[in-house]
């Protein structure tokens, strides 16, 4: 750690549970009242009090306390798509390939090796390191293929009681659409119910170049919504990622949540294949999206990692959708890690500073920035039904991350490995956990 951020961190830790942070540069994106922007950033002074952000002052009000003498801080990211539960195994299971089907062949063989201490070691692991990286909430999808044992849930239930307070924990569902036909459709449906969960499906389906959608979706997707309605729960989709025209399942979730006046909050996430769509057809789709409320999640470093990957061949284009599109559209557009060291996604440590870095670069949210840092946290909490979480404004919990960059491209040139975490106003003392505490677990180093 840099001297000057290991003196901040000694004064904020000596300055009681009242003190000024002196001149610090705030998105101005995630600030809701506060001195004017200059350009995406505002410079400016404040006063935690017991917890809380209790005045957000122009630059010079503060009589004294620690400075970040121009260094930015954001709010606590929330990461709203990730794989607690079949994180971290790569280790152990690989995919010798790198793409969409050695990712999927790999998982199902490692399931075999799950019991539920193995799943709350790995997820346990995962929930550490982002806990450190300062992120605030997470919403993880849970493997379902076996709703008469779900050990996935099992675990979560536990862990996001024993998390409480630290990381707000949120679940969905995912196991592709026809698994949710029948009786195993109504038990898992009553999982998700009683876990406090959301339900989530997969589908990839495509009718290749020029086909409509093979005829047993549409009633699959309409049995699935009947299920959430039946339950009151919110939607969490992987949809269309792929690199196929033919895959156009967002278009019908857009037609049937209209259609059935579906009014729990809707998230899709990758989209990939509408990158290679037709424009017109494209713009519908997107019309529609926004027209039924539903947010769009991306993931842009397992994206840029699983499409366009053949052997031998070097890859043409970067799998992730249409953001600025959406964005025009009034669709809210989030950000999130996706996979961490599992064959869907080799590496990652759920930092959403990684994300939203990897992210800018990826997706060009950039020159200007505007409200893109809205991705990282505002939007996914929004989204998540967490409206407390996501931006800096006068009374809410001081969850903050501090950093020595000033400007954006020193933001987004270092991983800031020696940020400062803020949870309710005080210093997070927590590193990452060691790699070497799963080789128990995984067999050795991943
Ligand atoms: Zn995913």
């Amino acid at each position: 750690m840099s001297q000057a951020m290991q003196r901040l961190r000694a004064e904020i830790a000596a300055a009681g549970p009242d003190y000024w942070l002196r001149d610090a540069r705030v998105p101005a994106a995630l600030l809701t009242t506060g001195p004017a922007a200059e350009g995406d950033l505002v410079r400016c002074d404040l006063r935690i009090s017991h917890g809380k952000v209790a005045t957000i002052a122009p630059l010079g009000t503060a009589p004294a306390g620690p400075s970040l003498d121009g260094g930015q801080l954001w709010p606590g990211p929330v990461d709203g798509h990730t794989h607690m539960d079949k994180g971290q195994i790569w280790g152990r299971t690989a995919n010798p390939t790198g793409d969409f089907f050695g990712a999927l062949n790999a998982c199902a063989a490692d399931r075999n090796a799950w019991t539920d201490a193995d799943i709350e070691a790995r997820f346990e692991f995962s929930l550490r390191a982002a806990y450190a990286h300062g992120t605030v909430a997470i919403r993880t999808h849970l493997e379902s293929f076996a709703p008469r044992d779900p050990a996935s849930w099992r675990v979560f239930r536990r862990l996001r009681d024993r998390w409480a307070g630290r990381i707000t924990l949120q679940a969905s569902s995912i196991a592709p659409l026809d698994r949710f036909q029948g009786e195993d459709g109504e038990i898992l449906a009553n999982t998700v119910a009683e876990s406090g969960g959301v339900l989530g499906m997969v589908s990839r389906l495509s009718g290749g170049v020029h086909d409509a959608l093979p005829p047993e979706f549409q009633p699959m997707l309409d049995h699935f919504f009947s299920l959430a309605e039946a339950r009151g729960l919110a939607l969490d989709l992987h949809i269309d990622e792929s690199g196929e025209t033919g895959a156009k399942a967002l278009i019908e979730i857009a037609r049937t949540a209209l259609r059935r006046g579906f009014k729990a909050p809707i998230q899709v996430g990758h989209c990939c294949s509408l990158a290679i769509q037709p424009e017109e057809f494209a713009r519908e789709t997107i019309r529609l999206c926004a027209e039924a409320g539903i947010s769009v999640i991306v993931l842009p470093m397992c994206n840029m990692y699983l499409q366009d990957r053949v052997a031998g061949r070097t890859p043409r284009w970067r799998g992730v959708t249409l953001v600025h599109e959406m964005r025009a559209a009034g669709m809210r557009v989030s950000v999130a890690s996706d996979n961490t060291r599992d064959p869907f996604y080799a590496y990652g440590d759920m930092d959403m500073v990684e994300v939203y870095r990897e992210a800018t670069r990826i997706l060009h949210l950039d020159h200007p920035v505007g409200d893109w840092p809205r991705a990282f946290s505002a939007n996914p909490a929004a989204a998540l039904g967490l409206p407390d979480h996501g931006m800096i404004r006068e009374g809410a919990t001081a969850d903050l991350l501090l950093f020595r960059a000033r400007g954006w491209t020193e933001f987004l040139s270092r991983p800031h490995a020696d940020r400062i975490v803020l949870r309710a106003g005080a210093v997070l003392d927590v590193e990452p956990p060691d790699f070497r505490e799963l080789d128990a677990v995984i067999g050795g180093p991943g």
